[in-house]
């Protein structure tokens, strides 16, 4: 990573994609991972995960699939098309954590293919990793809400079990939390992202860490530069644990 801050607020800042110049291997190869394993509720719940977690009973995806596609503890269970369980890595690294899927995920399945999607997944190619490489994406609302609402305090704590599960499962070695909805959910908490940035949390014993939404980043195009240091942060704090790669 020699970016120097004038390099780095060019790539943040200003051009929407975000490259690493000296990343081995170029952002498209990294998104060219085969690795991508959607995690779609009903159909293909045989296809998952891509590597079982070993020391798991082998039906605990597909159990917790099959009760997230039936699933009607909430009230955004009566409006989405399909829930949207996650997609990647069965044992990845990392975990980010968004809000809840929108028109997009809705009708495809997998979170993030939207316009955040293609923001987060240049977050990822900067960090050197892909969807399905070390990486899985969940959220914290399985359901989209109507109209991109910001989920409630009920529908997210009816929710959490669901994360809670997929945590125990995946395993990650840290939790990027995008956004309010996200940091609400795994670390019950409500101040600002600007008073939680910076900081290390905890989870399950997996360090976490917190910082904006892609969709907030596309809005507010200058914060790219402070998500940028996050996820920098991110990976000290994977370093410090003594996991990286
Ligand atoms: Fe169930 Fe979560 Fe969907 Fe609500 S959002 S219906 S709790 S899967
Ligand atoms: N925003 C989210 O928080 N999650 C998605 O899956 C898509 C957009």
């Amino acid at each position: 990573m020699n970016l120097n801050r004038e390099q780095m607020l060019a790539e943040m800042g200003i051009t929407p994609r975000w490259v690493l110049r000296d990343a081995p291997g170029t952002p498209q190869a990294a998104r060219a991972a085969p690795a991508v394993v959607p995690t779609p509720p009903a159909a293909a719940v045989a296809a998952l995960p891509r590597v079982a977690p070993p020391a798991e009973p082998a039906g605990d995806w597909a159990t917790l699939a099959a009760e997230v596609a039936a699933c009607r503890l909430c009230p955004l269970g009566e409006r989405r098309r399909q829930a949207v369980l996650g997609v990647g890595d069965a044992r990845p690294q990392w975990l980010f954590v968004g809000e809840g899927p929108g028109a997009e995920e809705d009708a495809r399945g997998e979170p993030f293919v939207g316009q955040a999607g293609k923001l987060l997944d240049n977050m990822l190619a900067a960090l050197g990793i892909a969807r399905g490489d070390r990486v899985y994406i969940g959220n914290a609302v399985k359901c989209r809400p109507p109209g991109n609402r910001t989920p409630e305090a009920a529908e997210i704590a009816a929710c959490r079990p669901y994360l809670e599960r997929q945590i125990a499962l995946l395993r990650p070695e840290i939790i990027v939390l995008l956004g309010k909805t996200a940091v609400h959910s795994v670390l019950h908490d409500n101040k600002s992202l600007a008073a939680l940035r910076g900081q290390r949390f905890e989870h399950a014993g997996i360090p976490v860490v917190v910082t904006y939404h892609p969709a907030y980043l596309l809005r507010n195009l200058p914060d790219k530069a402070k998500a940028w240091e996050d996820l920098l942060f991110a990976r000290r704090a994977l370093q410090d644990a003594g996991r990286a790669t």
